[in-house]
């Protein structure tokens, strides 16, 4: 069985049998991986304070041919998001975590995905403002997908957005940003960019996320930032309930679990 050791971002955990869980984590070589870190809900479980979602660690675990789920063997964490002081940091965790997971590609080494995310437990963990960094985080995510819209024209005349009288006007159903003058009169009531949001995702691309306490932005534009970042995940997110991912995975354990039980009694 080839052993693997990588850095790695843990996304999710779920419930597996009695005394097991199944962790989703991300590394940064490999991919996203789904694995059983056996005995992981005992009260003595090497485990314990390892597994919060967004926690960077070094992680070994085992490939097994013909099986989805690898074997953890060790997770050793470097750096837990519950370092943050603050509540509403907390609340977030799982937010980046579930993103992550929706957009990372499986056993598909992805770099750039994998330097965000650990960079955002960085930055949670000192005690970066969390709103703020919520709205860089989904703009860089989205960028990263390459299905952020331009920021710098207009979809319509290739007029600049932030111009005087400017603000990016997300166009229905098509997923670009015009102008006020080239969108629809119905539209300049839907959400949008000012040009005070424009000018916080210019600051974006060139500040790292640890910094984003540094970008002056107000509660409103906040606000409008991260309704026009619903509107753009939700058009690209195939979105699949949890539910039905969860059972897909423990259908995934069952099957390799008599196998399993069968290594055991030999
Ligand atoms: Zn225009």
């Amino acid at each position: 069985m080839p052993v693997y050791t990588s850095e790695a971002l843990i996304l999710r955990t779920y419930k597996l049998g009695e005394v097991d869980r199944i962790v989703v984590f991300l590394t940064r070589d490999r991919g996203k991986k789904r694995g059983v870190a056996k005995g992981a809900r005992r009260a003595r479980s090497r485990f314990i304070g390892a597994l919060e979602p967004m926690t960077r660690a070094g992680v070994a675990y085992y490939e097994r041919e013909q099986r989805d789920l690898v074997r953890i063997n060790y997770v050793e964490p470097t750096r837990s998001p519950l370092s943050a002081s603050s509540g509403e940091a907390l609340g977030h965790v799982g937010y980046f975590a579930e993103l992550i997971d929706e957009w990372a590609p499986e056993a598909h080494a992805d770099e750039r995905l994998y330097r965000l995310g650990s960079s955002m437990t960085d930055a949670i963990a000192a005690g970066a403002p969390v709103e703020s960094l919520a709205r860089y985080f989904e703009y860089w995510l989205l960028r990263l997908q390459g299905v952020y819209p331009s920021i710098a024209a207009c979809h319509g005349c290739g007029g600049a957005l932030d111009s005087a009288r400017g603000g990016a006007y997300l166009a229905p159903g098509s997923g670009v940003f015009t102008c006020p003058a080239c969108a629809p009169a119905a539209q300049v009531r839907e959400p949008h960019l000012s040009r005070a949001a424009l000018a916080f995702l210019h600051a974006a691309r060139r500040t790292p996320p640890r910094d984003v306490g540094a970008l002056r932005v107000t509660g409103e534009t906040l606000a409008e930032l991260e309704s026009v970042h619903r509107l753009l995940m939700g058009r690209h997110l195939e979105r699949e309930l949890k539910s039905t991912r969860v059972l897909r995975d423990l259908r995934r354990a069952a099957r390799v679990t008599p196998q399993r039980e069968a290594e055991a009694k030999r």
